[in-house]
């Protein structure tokens, strides 16, 4: 493993974050499917469950987005800001069944600065470990995605398997065509 357990899901729902805000359709319209999604990540503790909720973390998206596409300075001086933001103060905590793992929010703060602040100090292990350049665009040519190369040859291309599929059986069929006209 490359980095800590629970840095790892917090990377990988990070770029989920930013994703739901990608591809041309919004994919938190309102607060229900903020809830879906908060469920689908595993993230515990309070919510309102409100507009204002939804807001709230819809407004940090573009923020953590940039993190895909700053030079380490940059992204120190962001990931700087949403700690201090969110007032982080990192504890070890066990819940769910989770053997200890680090929140630096406690469980009643803001759904957005709980989300903003556990991307932070994920994004310090990544800084910290001079692992920036882990964080990619999807390499497919319609899909603007973002993912984390968790891989151990840093060779991860895609945002998905299916990214993949689309992407290779498209090479595949551009190499046949090639192949048919130069026998023909
Ligand atoms: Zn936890
Ligand atoms: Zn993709």
């Amino acid at each position: 493993m490359l980095f800590a357990h629970d840095t790892e899901v917090a990377l990988m729902a990070a770029a989920a974050l930013v994703n739901t805000g990608r591809g041309g359709k919004e994919q938190l319209p309102d607060p229900a499917a903020l809830g879906d999604f908060v469920m689908t990540q595993g993230w515990s503790g309070e919510r309102t469950g409100d507009q204002a909720e939804l807001d709230a973390v819809r407004r940090l998206r573009p923020r953590l987005k940039r993190l895909w596409e700053m030079n380490k300075d940059d992204a120190v001086t962001l990931v700087n800001a949403l700690l201090r933001e969110g007032h982080a103060l990192p504890q070890l905590v066990k819940h769910d069944g989770w053997d200890y793992h680090l929140h630096a929010t406690p469980a009643d703060a803001p759904l957005a600065d709980r989300i903003a602040v556990e991307a932070a100090m994920a994004f310090t292990d990544v800084i910290r470990s001079g692992q920036l350049d882990r964080l990619r665009r999807c390499g497919a040519a319609d899909c603007d995605d973002v993912h984390v190369d968790l891989s151990k040859n840093q060779s991860r291309r895609f945002c998905s398997t299916s990214c993949a599929n689309r992407t290779n059986v498209a090479a595949y069929r551009t190499r046949q065509a090639g192949r048919l006209s130069s026998s023909a």
